[in-house]
């Protein structure tokens, strides 16, 4: 049956692709995602994070509408490169961005990601690991870390590590919904204390952990590893690039777009209307992922709907296509640069 709808759809056109979250079990998580995703979690422990669209090998995304239904991301990559990709076809044989949701309830481990200049850190085939978040939701005593305080040396952070007094030494942000966080490889980074997040970033699964806050996993009874050495030699000390961005209005009608991050992995814009607006790109895919309100896609003539939580990839054949928000929405829409 697949097989023949494979074949059938390799020469009519894409159309907005639905994929369904992968849910992982964290010791750090909680039960939050629930009300974002408007679907019930698996299981009753502690879920960290939901990605919203992986093609990680061990990880696949998988297209939950139309004749493409219960194909990998991977596999529409590879079916249909150029529909998908457009002008990006050549650069990229699989999506080059992860997008999650994190419900971090207690504190993540404090970690770094290497850049491309620690390239002997990156195993085959992986990449360097930018990254960023809008916060979704989040309390009073929510923190989020992002960079080292202005000062702070290998030494001193080293010496951290001995006595617990590794936040001390971490630019630290009391986070409110909406905020937008920018975190370059290389930057020392955390959050927790019931923060939710919306993250991008590139598609990479190269993490090392600094510090754990002396946890114990109580599903494994153990203490999570540390790759403090490997943290160490990524970290790009005095750089001053990370942190809380200033979101950028470009458009008030018909649609407020307010452009939060623009690097060389990817852009993102939020968009929060009430009047019909156009989504998507000519010659090049977009990704939506809709936080807030609800409303349909139109391509074609034909009707998708969207609710809160849903994550949508418009293919670059698609092209532009009309949103209707009903009543009023809340959008992210994410671009490869
Ligand atoms: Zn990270």
């Amino acid at each position: 049956m697949m097989k023949d709808g494979l074949q059938t759809m390799s020469k009519a056109q894409l159309y907005p692709l639905r994929f369904d979250p992968i849910y992982q079990y964290r010791l750090w998580g909680g039960r939050r995602l629930a009300s974002l995703l408007s679907a019930p979690l698996p299981g009753d422990g502690p879920i960290g994070e939901a990605w919203m669209l992986s093609d990680r090998t061990d990880q696949q995304s998988l297209v939950a509408n139309g004749p493409l239904k219960g194909q990998s991301l991977g596999q529409v990559m590879k079916q249909f490169p150029e529909q998908l990709m457009g002008k990006l076809s050549s650069r990229f044989t699989r999506f080059p961005l992860l997008l999650k949701l994190l419900d971090a309830h207690e504190m993540l481990s404090v970690q770094v990601h290497p850049s491309d200049d620690s390239s002997e850190l990156i195993p085959a085939g992986d990449t360097a690991k930018t990254e960023a978040w809008v916060v979704i939701e989040a309390v009073k005593g929510s923190h989020i870390y992002v960079g080292l305080k202005s000062g702070t040396t290998a030494g001193s952070l080293h010496q951290s590590l001995d006595n617990g007094t590794i936040a001390d030494h971490l630019v630290c942000i009391a986070p409110k919904p909406g905020d937008a966080v920018f975190i370059p490889a290389g930057t020392v980074h955390t959050l927790g204390n019931d923060v939710v997040v919306f993250e991008v970033q590139q598609n990479s699964d190269v993490t090392f952990r600094l510090y754990d806050w002396g946890r114990i996993d109580s599903e494994t009874k153990e203490s999570r590893p540390l790759q403090v050495d490997q943290a160490f030699a990524c970290i790009e000390f005095g750089a001053n690039n990370s942190g809380l961005v200033a979101a950028r209005v470009e458009t008030t009608t018909p649609v407020e777009r307010e452009r939060l991050f623009d690097c060389p992995a990817f852009l993102l814009w939020r968009l929060l209307g009430q009047n019909p607006f156009q989504v998507g790109a000519t010659a090049e895919p977009r990704v939506l992922v809709c936080i807030g309100g609800s409303g349909q896609i139109t391509h074609n003539g034909t009707p998708y709907a969207v609710s809160k939580g849903d994550i949508w990839l418009l293919p670059a054949e698609t092209g532009e296509c009309a949103f209707q928000p009903i009543r009023e929405v809340t959008l992210l829409e994410i671009a490869i640069p």
